[in-house]
């Protein structure tokens, strides 16, 4: 970053802010380098204007949800970080909807309605993003997605004007949530069923043994590392080509779930590019299927993942 712009961001900011923060220990891969500032908003109004700064100076800026779905260059990101924080991260109830701020957890949020009564939000029990991300990749898991229940979204738009998004004008799909693409994600509502407690809990405790059993929850990773190809799953294709347990440095595919790829001790991006990269050559080769990344690269100046084909 230019430091004439770093000096402007850094004199104007009114949220809280650090500088050269590592981004790995923010992220569920612990891989990736410092952001030049990293800024967490503690209210709506420190969000807006923080974002009105960066427009205004045009830097560089990535929204950090809980670091559950990106990979982030070995060099860092060289702009702003924005991180919700406080009041940001916010849960409660009004009227018949439940509410939640961009920064809130997911599993937070699962465990609010069920003590609550409410039922609707079992199935992303264990996904460990923030609501913000979740709406953001329309997260989603065991037959439900976080869109089913949402009612409406808070938006803020590139020409920092806020508005508010009702569920079906977003264009969710698979791991997809269209509108949301070039805004930033903040309150959303959603509205649940009435439920029993104990048949909530019970719901949520299966729901996080299959995730125990089927995932390597014991090594950072970023959970499944493509999408779901169509009619077809990502870990069978990659246990075709003889995937499974492959290893580039520090990064490994998993014996567990061929989907998900794990960080085996010291990995760096470097290492992670060329194991997604050589899975995707392998299956291209075998299957003439391009096998499209889940996981957001952050900080590179090209795609990192691209194959010749
Ligand atoms: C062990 C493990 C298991 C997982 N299992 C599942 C699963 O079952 N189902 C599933 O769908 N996912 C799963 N994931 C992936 C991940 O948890 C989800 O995609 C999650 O929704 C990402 O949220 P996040 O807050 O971590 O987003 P981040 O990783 O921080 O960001 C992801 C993207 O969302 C954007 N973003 C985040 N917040 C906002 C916002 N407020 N406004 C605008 N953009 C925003 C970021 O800029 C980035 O492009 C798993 C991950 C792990 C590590």
């Amino acid at each position: 970053m230019r430091s004439d712009l770093r000096e402007r961001l850094l004199r104007h900011l009114k949220c809280q802010f650090k500088t050269h923060e590592p981004l790995a220990p923010h992220t569920t891969f612990k891989i990736g380098g410092p952001a030049a500032i990293f800024a967490e908003p503690a209210t709506l109004q420190e969000f807006v204007d923080l974002f009105r700064l960066i427009r205004e100076e045009r830097a560089s800026y990535f929204y950090l949800g809980h670091g559950s779905n990106i990979l982030v260059a070995d060099e860092g990101f060289d702009g702003v970080v924005i991180c919700a924080h406080g009041e940001l991260c916010r849960i409660g109830k009004s009227g018949d909807q439940v509410y939640a701020g961009p920064g809130a957890k997911l599993l937070a949020l699962t465990c609010f309605a069920a003590a609550n009564e409410l039922s609707g939000m079992e199935p992303l029990c264990g996904i460990p993003g923030s609501v913000g991300g979740g709406l953001w990749m329309n997260a989603g898991a065991y037959g439900g997605e976080i869109s089913d229940t949402l009612t409406e979204v808070d938006v803020l738009t590139g020409d920092v004007q806020l508005a508010t998004l009702a569920r079906d004008d977003i264009g969710f799909s698979y791991r997809n949530a269209t509108a949301l693409r070039d805004v930033l994600v903040l309150e959303s509502r959603y509205r649940l069923k009435s439920g029993v407690r104990m048949s909530i809990y019970r719901e949520m405790r299966r729901v996080w043994k299959l995730r125990r059993e089927k995932q390597p929850l014991e090594y950072p990773s970023a959970g499944s590392i493509f999408k779901r190809p169509p009619g077809d799953y990502a870990g069978r294709l990659i246990e075709a080509v003889n995937g499974k347990g492959l290893r580039i440095g520090d990064a490994m595919v998993s014996h567990k779930h061929a989907g998900i790829f794990v960080n085996f001790g010291n990995c760096t991006a470097r290492d992670m590019t060329a194991l997604i990269r050589e899975i995707r050559r392998r299956v291209y080769a075998k299957f003439n299927i391009l096998l499209e990344n889940e996981v957001r690269p952050i900080g590179f100046s090209d795609d990192p993942f691209a194959i010749e084909t």
